[in-house]
């Protein structure tokens, strides 16, 4: 236990490792980091980890305590499964919607339906302008991709996504590049997406050229190849040395030629609200969570932006100027969205120990009831895993999640289940294989045989039992030994759970009932001025309706230290009322939510990245923390349809209409576009230009 006082505390991965960027901001913000050996198990604030977290961890979460991942976020995070859910959106609401991802193959299952695409699509093409990629789909940092004219050219060893190439792309002093954007979700019901303003733009080292497909340097923008390239330090032509700008560089450039880029950051902005409304439906309904997705972004000649991949757990490593500039501010303006105050502060350290129960995780805990494994043993550390336990999981598979993202590594991870991206299916190195600069493709071809009738059997059996099989088809939140071995670690789990609790009861018994008098007490004192204040904000509802559009949420970015008391919202949050009290109210399910969640100030709902805005006037999230701006909801329709079924037809329709009145010349509406991305007529990106 800490006695050190009022400190937030933070955890990485399982055993404190990696995530450099990550922990030097926790650090500077005055937190401590976790230590088993002086912490309680759940004395932590936040954990962040670059893979996966366990069911069981999702299951213990305490009120004051965040994960930076949600559970079942991952459909649109594994190459397969973007394409999968973005040709299935683009089947229900159109091709002039859905047409921001190039046409792509599952191989080897729509391996005959790429064949039949291929051949009409090079009957009426000119040769020059069709080319494919293929990318295996469990790895990342351009491991293994390859790219290709000609079908008898397409070998593959395991599973991979075959997409068109877009051959065309924007070109600066001839370098191909990307955009690695940082978005986040603080809550995906109701849905609320921030795109940070900052973000990485990735450079190919080579000039581009279409008649050597085979050069990695020249085709491929991921930092992880290019900094193998000889040109890597080389001033290149107006691109400079080694491979990275900041955006503000790049929007700098932009204004130095004359570019109007207000419709491409539009059309970005719509690229990730409409392959995030693909998501929300599967994610549970869990507090508690946030997830900070790296969207990468090509655009192309005609300045029109082509979804690549979305990164579960982009990378936070630094390797150059631009990663420090651009990465410690959004890690900083994240921290800030998740608007901890001092009373998860102070429940840290008074360790009421009660986990959230199967009561405060209604949606979620669906998933334990329908059987799926619950309280894995929580592995706090390396150090941990070896002490003899009561759980066993022999041998430790890698059964969760990513492999800890290299260090080096600027791409991120794109993928969430299993360790196979550490496995080099194709044979194909790391880095070391790009210093030959070409790309390789195995000697053998071996196509996968199609799932067998068996193999779909046996994942429906284990979704029946309960099982987290996610919309990809692929189970992505729980691995294949938790089923396997699922009775005997519940029964282990449950073991441990009750020696857990009997540990904490002594101690909190007297903690908790205190809290919960004192709770009762004063919800008591504030549900009459509450009730005046609902019916106030209901009758203002019409009167309000602009508002969302004209005020700016609260900037809760703070300096580096920690916040003094002073320096934190005026009306401090009461623990025990729930958001229902702070956005517009939703006809009978708030007014449940807001009962049960003030008298257990631990089964209070979570919406951190929403205000107070009963104080600020508004009814929507905050429209600002830090440099991440809101861009979903962006008007009263979204507002609505994010805090109801998220009906995607308004949302689209809301989109289009944004998007027509932008492209309107001599148009004056305020867009997410001009808060987030005014003109850059000066270099202030720190960085040469
Ligand atoms: P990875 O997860 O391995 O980085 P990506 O899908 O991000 O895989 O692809 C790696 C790089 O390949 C991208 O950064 C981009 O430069 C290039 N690339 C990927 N897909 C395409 C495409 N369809 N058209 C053109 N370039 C592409």
């Amino acid at each position: 236990m800490n006695l050190n006082g009022k400190s937030f505390i933070f955890r990485i991965n399982d055993n404190g490792e990696g995530l450099h960027i990550v922990r030097s901001v926790f650090l500077e913000r005055g937190w401590i980091e976790y230590d088993e050996d002086t912490h309680d198990e759940s004395e932590w604030n936040v954990w962040w980890r670059s893979s996966r977290f366990r069911t069981s961890d999702y299951d213990n979460v305490m009120s004051w305590q965040r994960l930076n991942h949600y559970p079942k976020s991952t459909t649109i995070t594994r190459k397969d499964g973007l394409a999968r859910n973005l040709k299935r959106m683009k089947g229900v609401y159109g091709s002039s919607v859905y047409n921001f991802c190039p046409l792509s193959f599952n191989v080897p299952n729509d391996y005959t339906k790429f064949v039949a695409e291929y051949t009409k699509l090079k009957q009426k093409t000119d040769s020059k302008n069709l080319s494919w990629i293929c990318k295996p789909i469990d790895m990342s940092r351009g491991r293994g991709i390859f790219i290709f004219k000609d079908l008898s050219e397409l070998q593959y060893n395991c599973s991979a996504v075959v997409q068109r190439y877009i051959t065309n792309p924007m070109l600066i002093s001839g370098y191909k590049f990307d955009l690695r954007l940082y978005v986040a979700v603080p809550s995906f019901h109701p849905l609320n997406i921030y795109i940070h303003q900052e973000s990485i733009v990735r450079f190919s080292t080579e000039k581009y050229d279409l008649n050597s497909l085979n050069n990695v340097f020249a085709h491929l923008t991921n930092s992880s190849i290019n900094k193998y390239s000889p040109n890597y330090s080389a001033g290149k032509e107006r691109v400079g040395p080694g491979c990275k700008w900041t955006l503000t560089q790049l929007r700098y450039y932009f204004h130095q030629n004359n570019i109007d880029d207000r419709l491409l950051w539009q059309r970005i902005i719509n690229i990730v609200t409409l392959t995030l409304i693909t998501q929300s439906p599967s994610v549970p309904k869990v507090d508690n969570c946030f997830e900070l997705y790296g969207f990468d972004i090509l655009v192309d000649a005609n300045q029109k932006p082509w979804l690549l991949e979305v990164n579960f757990s982009p990378s936070l490593s630094a390797d150059c100027q631009a990663d420090y500039l651009v990465k410690k501010p959004v890690v900083h303006d994240l921290i800030d969205m998740l608007n901890l105050n001092e009373v998860d502060k102070d429940q840290g350290k008074v360790a009421t120990k009660t986990p959230r129960s199967i009561d405060s995780h209604r949606t979620y805990s669906r998933l334990s009831r329908a059987g799926s494994v619950k309280q894995l043993p929580a592995v706090n550390s390396a150090k941990k895993r070896t002490t003899p336990s009561p759980i066993i999981l022999s041998p430790a598979p890698p059964i969760f999640g990513l492999p800890l993202v290299h260090q080096s590594d600027d791409e991120g991870c794109v993928f969430a289940s299993g360790d196979s991206r550490n496995d080099n299916k194709l044979g194909i190195g790391h880095g070391d294989q790009y210093k030959n600069k070409t790309m390789e493709v195995p000697d053998k071809v071996v196509s996968l045989p199609p799932r067998t009738p068996k193999s779909r059997h046996t994942l429906r059996k284990v979704n029946s039992k309960g099982s987290t099989i996610s919309d990809s088809g692929i189970s992505s939140f729980s691995g294949h030994s938790e089923n396997s071995s699922a009775t005997s670690i519940r029964q282990l789990s449950e073991t441990r759970s009750a020696k857990l609790k009997s540990r904490n009861s002594e101690k909190s018994t007297s903690v908790v009932k205190s809290l919960c008098d004192l709770n009762l007490d004063s919800y008591q004192q504030s549900k009459t001025s509450d009730v005046g204040n609902w019916r106030f904000m209901v009758r203002k509802q019409t009167a309000m309706s602009e508002k969302f559009d004209e005020e700016d949420g609260l900037n809760s970015r703070s300096p580096a230290p920690p916040l003094p008391p002073q320096h934190l919202p005026k009306t401090k949050r009461n623990p025990r009322l729930s958001i229902s009290e702070t956005v517009q109210p939703i006809p009978g399910s708030q007014k449940k939510r807001h009962s049960i969640s003030s008298i257990k100030p631990w089964l209070r709902t979570r919406r951190s990245h929403l205000v107070n805005q009963r104080q600020v006037g508004l009814r929507g999230p905050s429209k600002k923390f830090g440099d991440f701006y809101l861009v979903f909801p962006f008007n009263d329709a979204t507002l609505r349809a994010s805090q109801t079924s998220l009906d995607a037809r308004v949302i689209i329709r809301e989109i289009q209409r944004q998007t027509k009145e932008l492209a309107n010349p001599g148009n004056t509406t305020d867009s997410s576009v001009d808060r987030i991305w005014q003109p850059v007529r000066s270099s202030e990106s720190g960085l040469p230009v």
